[in-house]
C-alpha cells in the first residue's frame, strides 16, 4: 500500500481543473461545450511580451537566477506597484515566484504555526482554505454575502479575530464573486485589526480588471505597510497564465524568508520568463486596457442575460472576470445545477460550493470567452431552464 503522509488528507483542490477535464471528455465524445468554467483570459499574451521572451532565450537567460528574482524584474515590479498605488516600493520588498499561487503557499508555511488561525473569504479562491489546512493552521471562514455585494462585514470580522489569529486573507476584486472592497472598507478592516500583530495577505491579482471606481490596497496605508503582503502577478493582467509568473510585496525581512522557501523548492522562477515580465510592465500597456474593456462588455452581456432567465438573479460585479448569480429561485442546489448545465445544456460552469460552503445557492461563470460563446451559453441555459425549472 501507498503510505501517504497524513498532511495530504488536508490538501484541497481547485475544482475548475476537474470540471475542465469532464468538459473535455464530453467534447471527445462529440458534444459541443461552451467553456465558462476556467478562470483565465481567452486572449493571447501580447506580442511584445512573447518577443521579449524569445529574445531572452536567445540572449542566454537560460540559467539559474537569484531565488528572489532577477534584480531588473524586482525593480520593474517595485516601480509598477508603487506607481499604481501611489506609494514608494523598494525592490528588496519584492519576491518573484512562479505564479500568484506560490505566495499563498509560502506565506502560510512562513507565518502560520499548527493551531494558529487564518481568516479567509468564503466563498473565495479555494486554494486559500487548502493551503491554510495544509500548513496545519485552522482555517476560519469569513462569509461574503450578496446583500453586501460580497464585501465582508467588519463586525463579523471583528468577532472572528482571536489571540491566535495570525493572518487575514483579503481578495479584491474577488474570485468568484467579482466583489470589490472600496477604500472605506479597507480602512474599516485595518481599524478592526488595530495594533494587533496580524498580517494581511492582500490578493490583488485582479487589481487591473476593475470596471467601476478605483482599486485600493492596504499597502497604501502607511501604518499598515509592515503588516501587508501584496500578492499579484502577470497571469490575469497580461493573459500569461501558462507562463507561471507572479510576485509578492512585503517587508524585506519576510521577503528574504520567502526567498529561502524558493531556494528550497523552485530554486528560482524561469529566467527568460522574468525578462518577458520586465517587458510586460515597461512596454505598451494598451492590451491591458483593451482586455479590461472587453471583459466589461462581456460581463454586461452575461449579467443582463442571466437576469432575464427564470430563477436567476445576478449582481453586476465591479471587477475580475466572473459573474456569480444567485440560483436559489431555480429550486436546484448549486452542484446539481452546475452538473446538469454541463451534461444536459453543454455549458461548463462551477458550483458556488467549489468556493466554500457559503457559495451554496450560487454558481460561477467566467466571462473570459467571446461574446458569441457567451450568447450561445445564455441561449442554452434559458432553453434548459424552460424545461427543468
Ligand atoms: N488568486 C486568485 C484570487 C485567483 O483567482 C488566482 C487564479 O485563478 C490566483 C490567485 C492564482 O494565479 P496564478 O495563476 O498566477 O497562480
Amino acid at each position: 500500500p501507498l503510505h501517504l503522509a497524513e498532511r495530504m488528507q488536508r490538501l484541497g483542490t481547485e475544482t475548475a481543473f476537474e470540471v475542465l477535464v469532464r468538459a473535455r471528455a464530453l467534447e471527445a465524445k462529440g458534444r459541443d461545450v461552451v467553456h465558462l468554467e476556467i478562470g483565465e483570459p481567452d486572449f493571447d499574451t501580447p506580442g511584445n511580451v512573447i518577443d521579449a521572451a524569445v529574445g531572452a532565450l536567445r540572449g542566454g537567460f537560460t540559467h539559474y537566477g537569484p531565488s528572489a528574482g532577477l534584480p531588473k524584474l524586482r525593480e520593474a515590479i517595485a516601480n509598477d506597484v508603487g506607481r499604481f498605488r501611489n506609494i514608494q516600493v523598494s525592490p528588496d520588498e519584492v519576491v518573484v515566484v512562479p505564479g500568484g499561487k506560490p505566495i499563498i503557499f509560502y506565506c502560510m508555511l512562513a507565518l502560520a504555526n499548527e493551531g494558529d488561525e487564518v481568516i479567509y473569504p468564503n466563498p473565495g479562491f479555494p486554494i486559500y482554505e487548502s493551503m491554510i489546512n495544509f500548513s496545519g493552521a485552522r482555517a476560519v471562514p469569513i462569509p461574503l454575502r450578496e446583500e453586501r455585494q460580497f464585501r465582508l462585514d467588519v463586525n463579523e470580522l471583528a468577532s472572528l479575530i482571536t489571540p491566535r489569529t495570525r493572518v487575514i486573507i483579503l481578495n479584491s476584486p474577488a474570485n468568484p464573486t467579482g466583489g470589490v472592497l472600496d477604500e472605506q472598507d479597507i480602512h474599516d478592516i485595518i481599524s478592526v485589526i488595530g495594533d494587533r500583530n496580524i498580517m494581511v495577505l492582500s490578493d490583488e491579482i485582479y487589481s487591473r480588471l476593475i470596471f467601476e471606481g478605483q482599486h485600493f490596497s492596504p499597502l497604501s496605508i502607511p501604518e499598515f505597510r509592515e503588516r501587508t503582503i501584496l500578492l499579484d502577478g502577470f497571469s490575469k493582467t497580461y493573459a500569461m497564465t501558462g507562463w507561471r509568473l507572479g510576485f509578492g510585496v512585503m517587508r524585506p525581512d519576510l521577503a528574504a524568508h520567502i526567498a529561502r522557501l524558493m531556494t528550497n523548492s523552485n530554486s528560482c522562477t524561469a529566467s527568460f520568463t522574468q525578462m518577458a515580465g520586465v517587458e510586460a510592465l515597461t512596454g505598451d500597456q494598451s492590451s491591458v486596457t483593451r482586455m479590461c474593456e472587453a471583459f466589461r462588455e462581456r460581463r454586461d452581456l452575461m449579467v443582463d442575460g442571466l437576469n432575464r432567465i427564470k430563477g436567476f438573479r445576478c449582481l453586476r460585479p465591479k471587477g475580475a472576470f466572473y459573474v456569480f448569480p444567485n440560483i436559489q429561485g431555480t429550486g436546484w442546489t448549486s452542484q446539481k445545477l452546475a452538473n446538469a448545465l454541463l451534461d444536459e445544456a453543454g455549458v461548463a460552469c462551477l458550483s458556488g460550493t467549489a468556493f466554500g460552503s457559503y457559495g451554496e445557492g450560487y454558481i460561477r461563470f467566467s466571462v473570459a470567452n467571446s461574446p458569441e460563446n457567451i450568447q450561445k451559453a445564455l441561449d442554452r441555459i434559458e432553453q434548459w431552464v424552460n424545461t427543468h425549472v
